[in-house]
């Protein structure tokens, strides 16, 4: 047999094991985390509204009417009113005709890109979307184009030389770089081409755009320059799930496809209930965004004032660059020991050699909030080696 065992080790001297940490208590800025009061700059809840009161309400005031299971697959008997209300909410929310809910964003990138595109077809990919999109990809048995991010000449190039049927695939604002997909101009190319136009907004939605309708609507894109959009709600809108919207042929022709809609139990009811609470919290919380990016900004400069090469992104994930994986953890340990919560992010899930400390602001946290955070990251400066020598 295979000797697991061993690999495992080898990943713990690679500085790559990767470990859990317990959590007890709502998810909000201070954390309990292995039983440790710490300040948590981690979670994707960039608006506070994982453990917001007006949600948590709707959810108990929904339970009574809706029950809690979703107790059976959409296409057999598990398709609730309450879904059938967040789907038309989505697609009012986004601008689009019609929308599809789906149990979590892995399962939509899996269940959408697989439907889209099969044999013969091809798929372009930028060399940073999210993992669960790239899973899709290669799921569908299309043949598998990646391309540098975001450079939309060489995708172009790309596009140009290939025949038959072509869908480009990009995050709208990228997971662990915090920057924006250039969307205007992939929607542009994807016209010429005739490729379809996919956007995972995953980190857009309720942060980015007017009311936090995300990247798309901030870029101005409608649903004929982006067929299919697709979006999260377990980061900003705080509650479990995700969604595809887009034109009625696309939801339709979903129903029909997706293996990851048509194969699995429904969300609970009351869960989409409150997800419906939860967009009408955030189109009214242009107070929350305009704080966030207040944050944003006094996190970008001071923690360049202190030395640390902070990447090009003006959204609510603010990395910092380390590089060696060894030297993104004695960091993020060193800011333990101060009493905040980061997290490395090492390869795979970034490119080797730019291991990085994945900094998020919320609007949860306060302006003392950050500055702390700062304050440590001065004092730790010089102790951690090698966090300079990406920014030198
Ligand atoms: C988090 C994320 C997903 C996965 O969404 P879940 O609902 O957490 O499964 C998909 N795409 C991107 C870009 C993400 O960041």
């Amino acid at each position: 047999m295979r000797d697991f065992a061993a690999e495992i080790e080898q990943r713990k001297r690679d500085g790559l094991y990767r470990q859990r940490r317990l959590i007890s208590g709502a998810q909000q800025p201070e954390l309990t985390a292995d039983g440790k009061p710490l300040l948590s700059f981690c979670s994707n809840d960039y608006l506070g509204l994982a453990n917001d009161a007006g949600n948590i309400e709707a959810l108990r005031n929904a339970l009574p009417r809706t029950g809690l299971g979703g107790a059976a697959s959409h296409l057999v008997c598990g398709h609730h009113q309450a879904h059938h209300q967040l789907e038309q909410r989505l697609a009012e929310f986004t601008q689009r005709s019609s929308a599809l809910f789906f149990s979590t964003g892995y399962m939509a990138n899996m269940g959408v890109i697989s439907a889209l595109v099969g044999r013969g077809d091809t798929v372009f990919c930028d060399r940073l979307n999210h993992a669960s999109i790239v899973d899709g990809c290669l799921l569908s048995r299309a043949r598998l184009r990646r391309y540098p991010h975001g450079d939309v000449a060489a995708l172009e190039a790309m596009l140009a030389g290939t025949d038959g049927h072509k869908l480009v695939v990009t995050d709208g604002v990228f997971s662990m770089d915090g920057d924006v997909a250039p969307l205007r101009a992939l929607a542009r190319i994807c016209r010429r081409h005739d490729a379809l136009l996919v956007v995972d907004d995953a980190h857009g939605m309720g942060v980015s755009g007017p009311q936090g309708r995300g990247s798309v609507l901030e870029a101005g894109l409608s649903e004929a320059d982006v067929p299919v959009l697709i979006g999260t709600l377990g980061k900003a809108v705080g509650t479990s799930g995700a969604f595809a919207a887009g034109p009625q042929w696309l939801t339709e022709y979903l129903v029909q496809k997706a293996r990851t809609y048509i194969y699995t139990t429904a969300m609970p009811p009351a869960l989409a209930l409150a997800t419906c609470h939860s967009l009408d919290t955030i189109e009214a919380a242009d107070d929350r965004r305009d704080h966030l990016r207040s944050l944003v900004e006094r996190f970008r400069s001071g923690a360049r004032a202190a030395g640390y090469c902070v990447m090009d992104s003006s959204t609510p994930i603010q990395p910092l660059l380390v590089g060696q994986s060894h030297a993104a953890l004695a960091l993020s340990r060193a800011l333990e020991e101060q009493g905040f919560l980061v997290t490395a992010i090492r390869p795979p899930t970034v490119p080797q050699g730019q291991a990085r400390l994945r900094v998020t602001l919320s609007a949860a946290h306060t302006l003392a909030d950050v500055d702390q955070l700062l304050d440590a990251l001065v004092r730790i400066g010089g102790d951690v080696p090698d966090h300079a020598e990406a920014s030198a």
